[in-house]
């Protein structure tokens, strides 16, 4: 490994750095620091949602939303060093959340990519402003770690598609203007033992007749994803992205995105451990001697470390042209492993008072830490289940190491 930086990468740090120092405060002093959906239901993901449209528009201004796009379209084309610069950059000052998450990292690379010149044109400009809002829907009842079982059908009728069937956990679609979904265009291939093919990208407006979203409540009782239902929705054939049956192609270049930068999080996890001590450290002082919580405490600090150095050396190997197996899938289960980890040590620092929930006059940290107890759990789960990812990495990882 090789922690010197290049000068043009020092200049892409320092340029960042100065852009913080100066545009962050004042974005702090209009909004406050809190950047989660509040105390609940839609008003809260709503106004958390015009929080991150702002600084998203702020970011965009000083060209920071959309580091890997090309400079023609707002980006900067960013090295994957740039990308971990950037990711630290932004875990150091605890930066807010971003309108267009999916949008920027995952579904405008792929209209790029994918997209003919109309679709850029089209859509492109709307998802680096914050004009327009996306979703991304993928997952089914039956299809969530098995995602070519997808079912819901998209039949060619004239110049457009007819699309049934429902859709589930799809995040903030209520909200959306636009979402990118995979669709089954021939609903024959699972029958043929084919799954994977037959699956089409469609960029789909929200508001077409025959969509319904129903919020579905989380676990901290916010409303953040839906259940979406399509009953004879009609979409054009020109919002198709891509070719037919070329949808599992352009979806893997999706999710391959989600794995990008993800370096800073063992600074916002070292972050919150020091946070938490110095809680603990005014409300529930006496576990803080406690051999068993001091025990974890050093723990979850060596495993931040071992975090911090897995992503490093996955960088490396990217760098150098190598296949970034096994750690990028390590890296994934060491982060749901921590960030559990970190919030039931949270929890149990703080005593009782730390258990008072969001909301409650009496709650330790505005109730934040029991958030986490409770939100964490979505790490697991989300951007691939743990077990799972174990399956990866012993399928690919170790029978290929044996193999070499
Ligand atoms: C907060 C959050 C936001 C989300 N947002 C979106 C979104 O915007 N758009 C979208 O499309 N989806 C979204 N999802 C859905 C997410 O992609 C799925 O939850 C995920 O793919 C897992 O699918 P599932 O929930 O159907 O669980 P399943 O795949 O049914 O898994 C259930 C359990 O079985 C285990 N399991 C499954 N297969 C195997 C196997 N082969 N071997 C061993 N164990 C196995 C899993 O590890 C898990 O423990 C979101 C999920 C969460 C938690």
């Amino acid at each position: 490994m090789d922690f010197a930086l290049t000068a043009e990468d020092e200049a892409f740090r320092d340029e960042l750095r100065a852009w913080l120092a100066t545009n962050l405060p004042p974005f702090l002093a209009d909004w406050g620091g809190e950047d989660d959906p509040g105390t609940g239901r839609s008003t809260g993901v709503a106004r958390s949602q015009e929080r991150r449209k702002d600084w998203q528009r702020r970011l965009n201004e000083g060209r920071w939303a959309a580091i890997n796009w090309p400079k023609v379209w707002g980006g900067r084309e960013a090295t994957p060093v740039q990308n971990v610069l950037y990711s630290e950059e932004m875990a150091r000052v605890r930066a807010p959340g971003i309108f267009n998450a999916n949008g920027l990292w995952q579904i405008g690379p792929m209209i790029i990519r994918w997209g003919t010149e109309e679709q850029v044109e089209r859509w492109i400009p709307g998802i680096l402003s914050a004009d327009e809002h996306w979703c991304q829907g993928f997952s089914e009842p039956e299809a969530g770690s098995d995602l070519a079982n997808l079912r819901t059908s998209a039949i060619r009728d004239g110049d457009d598609y007819v699309v049934n069937g429902q859709k589930i956990w799809i995040s903030t679609a209520h909200l959306a203007k636009w979402g990118l979904f995979l669709l089954r265009t021939d609903p024959t291939a699972i029958e043929r033992g084919a799954k994977h093919e037959g699956i089409t990208a469609f960029i789909i407006d929200m508001e077409t007749p025959g969509i319904e979203c129903r919020p579905i409540r989380d676990i901290v009782g916010d409303e953040m994803f839906n259940e979406v239902w399509f009953t004879d929705a009609r979409i054009p054939v020109s919002s198709r992205l891509g070719d037919e049956g070329a949808g599992w192609q352009v979806a893997m270049g999706t999710l391959g995105h989600e794995r990008v930068g993800t370096a800073g999080l063992a600074i916002t996890m070292a972050a919150d451990l020091r946070s938490m001590i110095s809680v603990a450290r005014a409300t529930n002082p006496d576990a803080l001697d406690d051999p068993e919580i001091r025990e974890r405490i050093a723990r979850a600090w060596t495993d931040i470390e071992l975090t911090r150095l897995l992503n490093y050396r996955a960088l490396t190997k990217i760098i150098k042209g190598q296949k970034n197996w096994p750690e990028v899938p390590l890296a994934k289960l060491q982060w749901s492993h921590l960030a559990q980890t970190l919030a039931e040590l949270a929890v149990d620092m703080l005593g009782p008072a730390g258990l008072l929930a969001k909301g409650g006059p009496d709650a330790v940290d505005g109730g934040n830490w029991t958030r986490l107890y409770t939100f964490q759990r979505y790490t697991s789960i989300g951007a691939g289940a743990t077990e799972v990812q174990k399956n990866i990495i012993a399928d690919r990882a170790l029978l290929a190491n044996k193999k070499e």
